[in-house]
């Protein structure tokens, strides 16, 4: 129990997000209090290598001075103005004509949000009203995939492919939301199946539910490059070239959920481009603004742009926006989060780094808890197991996953346990030097689990 004052009111005043709550309850939260690169230090002085960049997004590390800087001159000079009613800013302008300037294929105009949710639901409400200004009122439903994470709002909770986000709240909400398997080889490949063909199953399941629900139905699709809430899972060989000409056949827009992938995180500017992903719709935010502030940006395609340009022809004003949405001094410090990024060529770093990254994770394939290690650029997923040679994983209820999570805590290491994966997203600055450590303290944490799981481990 963490017992000073601090601790006693969160415990007695906050709901915290994404937790347990009656652990919280009983032991209190760890409150970080400061960072520096990539590094943060709690509220009792202890030091972590933050290996998840806070929530996939810190992407220049805890203490980049000219985003504060950048923050602080807009706030003099500007400190709020909105996009509603024709009106609107520089900082916002600018940015979309950078983001539109940056984005892969035909994307043209840019919607503002302040969160990965907000974008996604943005781009649901626009395919949505598409549909209707294309007169195909019936095309509607939108297809995620298990394990896939969108956000957390109704619709895109809905969408999202995360059961344990979903039953408690009566999600999905109504018929519009459909889902296909996760694209994930090393846990689903049957016995002699090759990638290729693993991905060929999986694109024959969405063929065969566009079949039995009718074309005329769905609208699109959605899919992070690499899936990152549902454990730091990198796509099989072929499968974004396999799935893409079936959208395009069947009229289904493909929607790139590029929220954590964006901005360098796979040795890429975007996912889409690691991958050959061509998007209708491209949402981003996270490392929009290396997580300085909040910011998320819907791209949209021309053709879209042009529909929703008839649609006020006919309809009048377009009826959404955010008070908050394209906010000048988040802007603005995305503005100065890109420029950073290319003076220092952040994708050049990644691609220089991630070699180190990559090995160095790979080498605990060999340890006794790990089954397969497998990532992009800068993120991995680490995938423990009771059994590797039968890929038999451990029983939910040992939760093996949050006891290799605290190991590495003790051990000054942030990681992330989702389920028993342990991914991996350390911000984009990091050095081979601090990946080293990294790995050293992953060691360390992994060892204590092992020791503590003892004999019956693999029991
Ligand atoms: N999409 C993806 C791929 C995400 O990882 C997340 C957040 N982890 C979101 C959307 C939602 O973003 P937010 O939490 O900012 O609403």
């Amino acid at each position: 129990m963490r017992a000073n004052n601090l601790h006693m009111a969160d415990i007695a005043h906050m709901v915290h997000q994404q937790t347990d709550l009656d652990a919280h309850g009983r032991e209190g939260a760890v409150l970080i209090a400061k960072g520096d690169g990539v590094h943060v230090v709690d509220s009792e002085g202890r030091r972590y290598i933050e290996a998840m960049a806070g929530l996939w997004c810190a992407s220049l590390g805890f203490s980049e001075k000219r985003l504060a800087d950048a923050a602080y001159k807009q706030l003099l000079e500007l400190p709020y103005y909105h996009t509603f009613f024709q009106k609107g800013h520089e900082p916002s302008v600018r940015l979309a004509e950078k983001l539109v300037e940056m984005a892969p294929g035909d994307l043209s105009h840019v919607m503002f949000q302040c969160s990965g949710s907000e974008a996604n639901d943005a781009a649901i409400k626009v395919i949505w009203y598409y549909n209707n200004l294309r007169g195909k009122p019936a095309k509607k439903k939108l297809i995620g995939r298990i394990r896939g994470y969108h956000g957390n709002t109704v619709a895109t909770a809905s969408l999202s492919g995360q059961p344990h986000m979903q039953a408690d709240f009566d999600l999905p909400y109504g018929d519009r939301f459909l889902h296909i398997s996760n694209p994930h080889y090393y846990r689903f490949h049957e016995a002699g199946e090759t990638e290729r063909d693993f991905s060929a199953r999986m694109a024959a399941e969405l063929e065969a539910l566009i079949e039995r629900e009718g074309a005329d139905t769905i609208a699109a699709f959605f899919a992070e490059p690499v899936q990152g809430g549902g454990g730091a899972i990198t796509p099989p060989e072929g499968y974004f070239d396999l799935i893409q000409p079936i959208l395009k056949k069947h009229d289904i827009l493909f929607v790139a959920d590029e929220v954590i992938c964006g901005f360098g995180r796979t040795g890429n500017l975007w996912g889409s481009e690691t991958y050959g992903i061509t998007p209708d719709i491209l949402t981003c935010a996270k490392q929009l603004t290396a997580a300085y502030q909040p910011l998320s940006a819907t791209l949209i395609s021309r053709p879209i742009q042009e529909a929703l340009v008839a649609g006020s022809k006919k309809h009048g004003s377009f009826g959404h926006g955010f008070t908050y949405g394209g906010h000048p001094v988040a802007c603005a410090v995305g503005l100065e989060t890109l420029a950073i990024y290319e003076e220092r060529d952040m994708v050049g770093h990644v691609r220089a780094v991630a070699p180190a990254f990559l090995n160095g994770l790979g080498a605990f394939r060999d340890h006794p808890l790990v089954g397969d290690v497998r990532g992009v650029g800068l993120i991995a997923g680490v995938e423990l197991m009771a059994d590797k040679a039968s890929r038999t994983p451990f029983a939910p209820s040992r939760k093996v996953g949050v006891l290799v999570q605290n190991k590495c805590h003790e051990a000054g290491l942030i990681v992330r346990a989702i389920g028993d994966r342990i991914a991996f997203t350390p911000p984009l600055i990091i050095t081979e030097a601090e990946i080293q450590d990294m790995c050293h303290r992953f060691r360390e944490g992994l060892d204590a689990a092992w020791a503590e799981l003892g004999p019956e481990a693999r029991a």
